[in-house]
Order: C-alpha cells, then structure tokens, then sequence
C-alpha cells in the first residue's frame, strides 16, 4: 500500500488473493520465510514508454503506452493487451497480478504480464487504428519474443489489432516469429477457436459449477453485461446448452429481449459495423432498450455473467440481484465484482465462477496457438475446443480441491487463488531470491 497507494484496483486485487491465502501461509511457513508475498506483488519489471501517431488530419497525438512483465518463474509472460482510455499502471498491474493465477491455474507453462495504452479505437479510422499499433509495436517489440512475453487482446484489441501489431513485429524483426503474439488471424498462425475460447470457457465452467452442485443451464435465465468478444460467445455458449440469454449490453445500456437475444444481429453490430447496442431496436421493436452501465443487473435472471470491465457488479448489483433470484455468478470479465460484491454472493449462498479460473480458457488457447506455432501445426476446431473444455473441468477440479483442503468448503473464489498461487510460490522458491 506504500509502494502503490494510488493504484486502487491493483490493492484491490491484491487484498482479494491475500484474504485466501492466510490459511496456506499458515501451513507452510517456507513461505514467510522466503518472502513470496511481498516478491510476488512486485513486478519483475515494468515498462512504460511514449507513443507518437498521427491521425487523419495530420496532428501528432500522444498515447502512453504500458508492458507489466508481473512473473515469469513458470513460463514466458503471457497477458493481453488493453486500448481503452482508463488504462493506466494501476490498472494494467492489477490485471497482471491476475494473470499470475490464471495462467498457473491453466496447468500450462505460462507466466503472467499484462499491457496496454490509454489510447481510445472508439471513432478511430482503420488507418488511424493501424498507425497507432504500428508506433506501440516499435517500442514493444524490443521486449517481446516467443520464448520471452506473449501479448495478446484484451478490451479494444481484437483480431484486428493484433494483424497491425504483428506486421509491424514481422517488419522490425526480419523474420517471420509469430509465437509472439496469440490471438492472430488463421491466414498467418492463428488458433481456430481462440476467439471462441473464453466466452465458451466461461460457460463449460458455470456448467461444471453448476453440475457439481446438482443443477445445470438448460432451461436457465442468463443476463450478461458487454458485448464484446467474452460476451459474444459466451451468449453463443450458453444458448447451445439450452440456457435463454434475455439481456446484453454496451459502456451506454443494456438490451432486453425477452425471446432471447438475437446474436447474429448483435455480431453484426458489434464485430463488423462497430455500433451502438442501442441499434438492435432498429429491428426488434418488442426489444427493450435502457441507458445507464450497470442497469442489466436489475434484470431477473437465474445466472448473471459479466462480461464488459471491472466493477462492473457492485454491492448495490449483487443485493438486486440476489432479491430477483439469482442462483449463480459466472465472471467472464477481469475483477467484474467489487469484492463486497463477492462476499455478498458468497455469503447467500450464490455459486460464484470466479474470473481467474472461469475466464482462463481464453489464455490456455492462446498457450494452444503457441504450441501449434512452434509444431507449424494446426488442431481442427474440435480438437481446439474438446482440449479447452477438458483444461475448464480440470481448473473447476483443481479450484474445487485446493478450497476443500484449505478448510474453506466449496468457495472457488478461494480455491482458485491458492492453487494458482502455490505453483508459482514453488516455482519462485525453487529458482532462488529474484
Ligand atoms: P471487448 O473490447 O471485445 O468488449 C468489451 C465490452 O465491454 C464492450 O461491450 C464494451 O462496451 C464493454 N466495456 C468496456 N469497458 C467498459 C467500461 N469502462 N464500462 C462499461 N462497459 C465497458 O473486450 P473483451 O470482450 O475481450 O473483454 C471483456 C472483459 O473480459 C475484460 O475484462 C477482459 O479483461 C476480460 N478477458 C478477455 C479475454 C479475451 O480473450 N478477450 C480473456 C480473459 C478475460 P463499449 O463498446 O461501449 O466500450
């Protein structure tokens, strides 16, 4: 709290990963003794760096631009990349830190990084896009490598941002290296279903959540917040196992639709003309629109999952929620509940998916694009998506035992940070004071 006390979601972060793991310090004093809590909440290094690009009109703008290499003791970095005005350290070290967890919990040889720049895509000409990704990658590429961090997307960095990014790596490397970026188009290394990957993660994972504890999503009542790439094809998902998705929304308001949403419209809209929510009205007039971000919680829904930005779900959400019947949380954003919020869940009784297990399936595909690049193979989609599906019911596995053991019941919200947690502390150990 000295060292970053105006970084407000990093301690957030932080203070939600620390609260489970006092039991596990408890039982293994090797690491006090090693001072693994105080080295992993400080980055191995950060870089920050200036980003000059010239719009339309001709003006030079500033951006600044962000890599947090947060922990590297059980594989190269590995984190996305996030475009959207608010970002600045705190919030690129939160997702960091969190990345951390995720990616142990994967099971795959991934360490957690993060970047990003407060510049804003919205309302940017392609041209503009590909000029500022462009002058981002000349400075990050010297950083960068397969075997070293592995950016990817995240909020306002798409299929379409990584090709810049990637062209401009391949221009200043010289050569064609491109296990350095996941998430790429399929014409040059891409995974088939990476962009599936973490909606439909996040869905085998509620549903192995919901299993587990005698229920399932056929049948069930689904709001979900955003309508971005998580969003997106966790509706998808969810509609496949039989589940209604009645509401999605934007940063502007939410859609109702009490027929179920429309997702090729909302595709359309969203993936290709880059629209307002607001739009879906212009043809489904019995649809119902409401301004205001964070108004889709007072739907009634039986699972609720946020899939936009953090703190999306406040205290005041989660009573809402709680009194219109809610049964289950799936987190499909990063950090999308304040951690009142949790708590509140927890303490009612709501199954809550928590982000660093439910939404991990997005990076345990990028570390399947990483393989296929270094085999110069590629896996069919269903071979993609039948791996995917087997790492969430492992996590679900892993987060379900780690809580049994460490006297917490079944609380994946626990269960995910110690497991995570416990590989890499064993890793940092193992490797020495760094
Ligand atoms: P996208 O940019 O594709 O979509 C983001 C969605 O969230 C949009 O609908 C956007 O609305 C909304 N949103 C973004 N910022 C805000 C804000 N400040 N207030 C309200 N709404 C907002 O991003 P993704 O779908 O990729 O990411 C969504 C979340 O999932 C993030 O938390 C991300 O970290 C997390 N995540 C993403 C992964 C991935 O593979 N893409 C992997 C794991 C986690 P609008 O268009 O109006 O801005």
């Amino acid at each position: 709290k000295t060292r970053s006390p105006y970084e407000k979601e990093f301690l957030q972060a932080v203070e939600e990963v620390f609260e489970s793991l006092e039991p596990v310090i408890k039982k293994h004093p090797e690491y006090e003794k090693a001072n693994i809590l105080e080295r992993i909440t400080e980055p191995e290094r950060q870089i920050v760096f200036r980003v000059p690009w010239v719009d339309d009109h001709g003006n030079l703008n500033i951006n600044r631009g962000f890599r947090v290499q947060f922990n590297g003791a059980i594989g190269p970095y590995k984190g996305g990349l996030r475009f959207h005005p608010s970002v600045y350290i705190g919030i690129v070290k939160f997702l960091g830190f969190e990345q951390i967890f995720k990616n142990s919990l994967t099971g795959l040889p991934i360490g957690g990084g993060k970047g990003g720049s407060d510049f804003d895509p919205k309302g940017k000409s392609d041209a503009e896009v590909m000029r500022f990704c462009q002058s981002f990658m000349t400075e990050l590429y010297r950083h960068i490598g397969p075997d070293v961090d592995v950016p990817a997307g995240d909020i306002g960095v798409g299929g379409r941002e990584i090709g810049f990014l990637y062209g401009q790596y391949r221009r200043l490397r010289g050569a064609f290296e491109n296990g350095v970026l996941t998430g790429k188009g399929l014409t040059y290394g891409g995974s088939l279903a990476r962009t599936e990957a973490t909606g439909y993660g996040l869905v085998y994972f509620v549903e192995e959540m919901l299993k587990h504890n005698g229920q399932d999503l056929k049948g069930k009542t689904v709001a979900i917040s955003g309508s971005g790439n998580v969003a997106i094809y966790a509706c998808q998902k969810a509609t496949q196992l039989g589940a209604k998705v009645v509401a999605m929304s934007d940063s502007s308001g939410y859609v109702y639709d009490a027929n179920g949403i429309d997702l090729p419209l909302i595709q359309q809209l969203k993936e290709v003309e880059r629209k307002r929510i607001s739009e879906y009205l212009k043809t489904h007039a019995e649809a119902k629109y409401v301004e205001g971000h964070g108004a889709v919680w007072s739907i009634k829904c039986d699972v609720a999952l946020p899939c936009a930005t953090q703190n999306d779900i406040t205290l005041e959400h989660a009573k809402t929620l709680v009194a219109n019947g809610v049964t289950a949380v799936g987190e499909g954003a990063n950090m999308p509940c304040t951690n009142e919020a949790v708590k509140y869940f927890l303490d009612n009784n709501i199954l809550v998916a928590p982000a660093k297990a439910a939404n991990a399936g997005g990076v345990a595909t990028s570390a399947l694009e990483m393989s296929q690049n270094s085999m110069r193979y590629s896996w069919t989609f269903e071979e993609v998506d039948a791996k995917l599906k087997n790492i969430m019911i492992n996590i679900h596995k892993n987060a379900a035992k780690a809580s049994e053991d460490y006297g917490f019941g079944y609380n994946l919200v626990a269960g995910a940070n110690i497991a995570g947690f416990i590989k890499v502390a064993d890793a940092m150990i193992a490797q020495g004071d760094y």
